[in-house]
């Protein structure tokens, strides 16, 4: 054992979005059981981004029990489809990655091998007007559809305002029984056998004590690291961005329901679009961009007036070696970071509390637990970071040193198998758990430039004549409700009127 005692308080360190979200749903999901204290300070803050999301938010919400109506108005929030990526695998050109489901599903044959077969595959473009999320992305057209068709789903994430997000769970948490307590920890009590922290010290001279704490603390990770020691698996060989700059911009006229990632000759930049202002950043490799280059470039690449100066975020891509060590378990910044690429770091918040709360140790911790939990993390973190390092590595650029570097480096074997698989004739699997389904596998693999030699043989079992009328039906079927949804701006201010 090793941590004797039941868990009757947890103490989470740090206000941002990963300490919110951790108060918010372990108070909802274990009541009563424990007590929680969070414990903030505002002359530090927040790192003020993460405005984008992906589909599994509603599940959090849901759980929450989330009115969606007030979530949009209160954190001006917008509709996320798809990320459009401009200029990625050559300049000038772009692909989707939608949340939609490509097509149709067909048992043991996935419906890329159809349309390989049917030549639809070598003009690439073509995959996507078998999407529906594509389609009114593209049309700037969303509304909640119901259908009884399987193949008319239309999932969505979204953005929203970073600062406005956390304030509206911190109400939700305290609401709930969330205690907050406003101060900065200058010192951490450990028990001197053990290691486990048994206190944080504000500078007040307040103590705050607990049986568990949570690391929510941001990229320093002050009890994770600063404390124990964990140290930092470094991933900055393959995701080389270490730096981006954000700056807020007036809103465009009208919003579209996705977001703009678009590659420079040494990063990204993201556009993200609220109701009441864009979100803009240029991600970047500080070894190949100075400071002031790259923030000449992001201003010279934003259509709408900007609302403050850019702000500076350095980062390092990777994960600590142990998320959870002792009593204490990093959750967000504080645990590792991906870069935003694919807008994954909310969801690893999400998804490491919900970890926690299947593996709560009530009745003590024990080695069994904490190494099942970051057993678990690992995985999660290596999957997603296979699937960001597909979109450098895979392309056609070579117009800057940054994208030849990319090119030529050497990728994880898990990443270059999964490819070796694709380009032969198309195989995808999903490996255990991996957030990223076949579909998402597809549109990067395929929108970078892999256009599998072959198809699958099973794709053979129907004649070819029986699959072109299929892939016809199909594209009607998704193309049909396009034309009857109204715009995104309609949706949104629509929607958000109810459920006042
Ligand atoms: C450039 C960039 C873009 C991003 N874009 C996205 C995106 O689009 N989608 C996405 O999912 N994620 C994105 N992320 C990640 C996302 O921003 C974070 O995962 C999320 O905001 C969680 O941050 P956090 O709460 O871990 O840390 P922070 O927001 O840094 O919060 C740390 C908290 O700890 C407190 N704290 C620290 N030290 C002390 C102390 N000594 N005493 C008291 N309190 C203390 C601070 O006051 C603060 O409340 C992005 C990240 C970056 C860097």
């Amino acid at each position: 054992m090793l941590h004797s005692q039941p868990i009757r308080k947890v103490v989470i360190l740090g206000g941002g979005t990963a300490g919110w979200i951790s108060a918010a749903l372990l108070k909802k999901l274990l009541g009563e059981a424990v007590a929680i204290e969070l414990v903030e300070s505002e002359t530090i803050g927040t790192v003020g981004v993460g405005e984008a999301t992906i589909p599994p938010i509603q599940v959090l919400n849901s759980v929450l029990g989330i009115n969606e109506a007030e979530f949009l108005r209160e954190t001006k929030a917008t509709i996320k489809l798809a990320i459009r990526f401009e200029n990625w695998k050559q300049q000038g050109h772009q692909y989707y990655h939608s949340f939609g489901a490509i097509g149709k599903s067909m048992a043991f044959c996935h419906f890329h091998h159809l349309l390989k077969r049917a030549g639809g595959l070598d003009d690439e473009s073509q995959l996507w007007q078998y999407d529906l999320n594509y389609l009114c992305a593209e049309a700037g057209k969303f509304a909640k559809i119901k259908s009884k068709d399987p193949i008319i789903d239309m999932p969505y994430a979204y953005h929203f305002d970073a600062g406005l997000y956390a304030q509206y769970l911190r109400k939700f948490s305290e609401k709930l029984g969330v205690v907050r307590t406003e101060g900065l920890v200058e010192q951490v009590v450990q028990c001197q056998q053990s290691g486990s922290v048994q206190a944080l010290v504000l500078k007040s001279g307040q103590k705050v004590t607990g049986d568990l704490f949570i690391d929510c603390s941001g990229f320093k990770g002050l009890l994770i690291q600063d404390t124990l020691r964990t140290g930092y698996e470094d991933w900055s060989h393959w995701l080389q961005c270490d730096s981006a700059l954000a700056v807020p911009t007036e809103r465009h006229e009208k919003t579209a329901p996705y977001t703009r990632s678009i590659a420079h000759s040494a990063g990204w930049q993201w556009r993200i679009p609220l109701q009441h202002r864009n979100g803009n950043g240029l991600v970047y490799s500080s070894s190949h961009y100075s400071q002031q280059e790259a923030a000449d470039i992001l201003m010279s690449n934003i259509d709408t007036k900007p609302l403050a100066d850019p702000k500076l975020i350095r980062f390092q891509t990777g994960r600590r070696y142990q998320q959870w060590h002792k009593n204490v378990i990093a959750v967000g910044l504080a645990s590792g970071f991906l870069e935003p690429l694919e807008s994954t770091s909310i969801h690893l918040i999400q998804s490491a509390v919900v970890r926690l709360v299947h593996l709560f140790p009530h009745q003590g911790i024990t080695t069994d637990i904490v190494d099942e939990y970051n057993k678990q993390s690992k995985v999660e973190f290596e999957q997603i970071r296979d699937f960001l390092i597909l979109h450098y590595h895979v392309t056609e650029r070579t117009d800057s040193q940054f994208w030849r570097d990319m090119r030529a480096m050497e990728i994880p074997d898990s990443l270059r198998h999964k490819i070796a698989l694709f380009q032969e004739n198309g195989r995808l699997f999903r490996d255990q758990n991996d957030l990223f389904l076949e579909n998402s596998w597809l549109q990067v693999m395929v929108g970078q430039g892999i256009i599998p030699k072959d198809y699958h043989p099973t794709a053979n079992s129907m004649s070819l004549e029986y699959i072109e009328e299929t892939l016809k039906k199909i594209k009607a079927i998704k193309a049909d409700p396009v034309s009857k949804l109204p715009s995104h701006d309609e949706f949104l201010a629509h929607y958000c009127k109810l459920g006042k």
